[in-house]
């Protein structure tokens, strides 16, 4: 039995007040620190609860894009009428993962901040340098179906977990975080790292910073070619093998303006893909370009063997992705969302 201590926080001063800071740990919807906690893989000494912070709206920006508050929860933000409208591809994405009870419990904030799935991560009884700093990796030479083709090292070849978090690469989302030194926005692009030689670290965020929001920029030049296609070992209630959101910016030519590419399933963080992006713009959109693209971004990709399927599955699904955003953006929640209502 671990002791804990629980607070609940009704503003953000007393949220990040320092007789909390020694093994602090912020909860929400707690759908994956409870989790960790139960299987002795986080042990923090004190909760402090952040569901009374009110930063739970979900509101217009100036500049015409969104600001999603950390504590909104999942189901909130995705069946929100602002983002239906304006970032179908994120409410796809969202949609897609976990199952509705989850969604209903779990918050924004949570949801960048969940931790990998790597079976080892999870069993304190193997080596895990995630876990336990300098213990080794049993999954390189282990189980690996789930694991990284892409931006992996010799410490980690874990994936990120998380649907929503791949659309939010994708749209360029601003991670707004606050700590006792002041507040911060972080590009969402440098918020999730890679694990080099220090995989214990999911993130660029400091210890003991909350985060209050994420804010979208405008994406209404995305709006009528945006898809999120995700391939799992079971049609619903299952981590992604693969995904993929896809967003164009198609001129009456059938020439790409602008193009967005952000891969899930394959690396310790959402995989953003600028030189496939890159290969998109200015070219007639179509077959033949969706394929090169797909090349370019999959072409660095490394299998651990048991994993190596999903190097043909994302080439593959790149390619059905940018097929289907071409075709148009439709509401293609309901195909993630089973009798979920809203
Ligand atoms: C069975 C199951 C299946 C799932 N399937 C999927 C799936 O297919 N796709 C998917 O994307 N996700 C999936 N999930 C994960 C789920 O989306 C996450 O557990 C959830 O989003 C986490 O949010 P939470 O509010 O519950 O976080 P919590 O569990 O409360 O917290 C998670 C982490 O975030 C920290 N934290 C929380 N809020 C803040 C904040 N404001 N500032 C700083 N730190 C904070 C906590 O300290 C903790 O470290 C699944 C989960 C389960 C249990
Ligand atoms: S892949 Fe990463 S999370 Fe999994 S056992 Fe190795 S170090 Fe731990």
């Amino acid at each position: 039995m671990n002791p804990i201590t629980y607070v609940e926080a009704t503003d953000v001063a007393g949220a990040l007040g320092h007789q909390y800071a020694t093994g602090r740990a912020f909860i929400a919807g707690g759908t994956n620190l409870i989790d960790l906690m139960k299987e002795q893989v986080m042990r923090p000494s004190t909760l402090v609860d952040v569901n009374g912070l009110q930063l739970d709206a979900i509101e217009s920006t100036a500049s015409g894009g969104l600001l999603l508050g950390a504590t909104a929860r999942n189901a909130d933000t995705a069946y929100h009428p602002l983002v239906r409208d304006g970032y179908p591809l994120l409410r796809a994405a969202i949609l897609a993962g976990a199952s509705p009870q989850i969604r209903n419990m779990a918050s924004n904030g949570g949801n960048l901040l969940q931790r990998t799935r790597c079976h080892y991560f999870y069993d304190i009884a193997t080596a895990c340098n995630k876990r336990d700093p300098g213990s080794g990796c049993a999954a390189i030479g282990g189980l690996t179906r789930q694991h990284a083709i892409l931006g992996a090292s010799a410490h980690c070849i874990a994936t990120h977990p998380s649907d929503m978090c791949v659309a939010l690469a994708a749209l360029e989302a601003v991670v707004h975080v606050v700590s006792a030194g002041g507040a911060r926005q972080i590009a969402f692009a440098d918020f999730h790292r890679l694990p080099e030689d220090h995989p214990e670290r999911d993130t660029t965020l400091a210890p003991g910073e909350l985060i209050t929001h994420i804010e979208l920029p405008p994406a209404a030049h995305f709006a009528a070619h945006s898809a999120y296609l995700k391939f799992r070992d079971r049609a619903s209630y299952a981590f992604a093998l693969v995904s993929v959101a896809a967003m164009l910016d198609v001129g009456d030519d059938g020439v790409v303006r602008d193009a967005r590419l952000a891969l899930g399933g394959v690396a310790h963080k959402p995989w953003r893909a600028p030189l496939a992006e890159a290969a998109l713009i200015g070219r007639r959109a179509g077959p033949e370009t969706f394929a090169h693209a797909a090349e370019l971004l999959l072409s660095g990709a490394q299998g651990q063997g048991e994993n190596d399927f999903k190097i043909t599955m994302a080439r593959r699904a790149v390619i059905r992705a940018l097929k289907q955003a071409l075709e148009g953006t439709h509401d293609n929640s309901h195909e993630f969302a089973g009798k979920e209502s809203p």
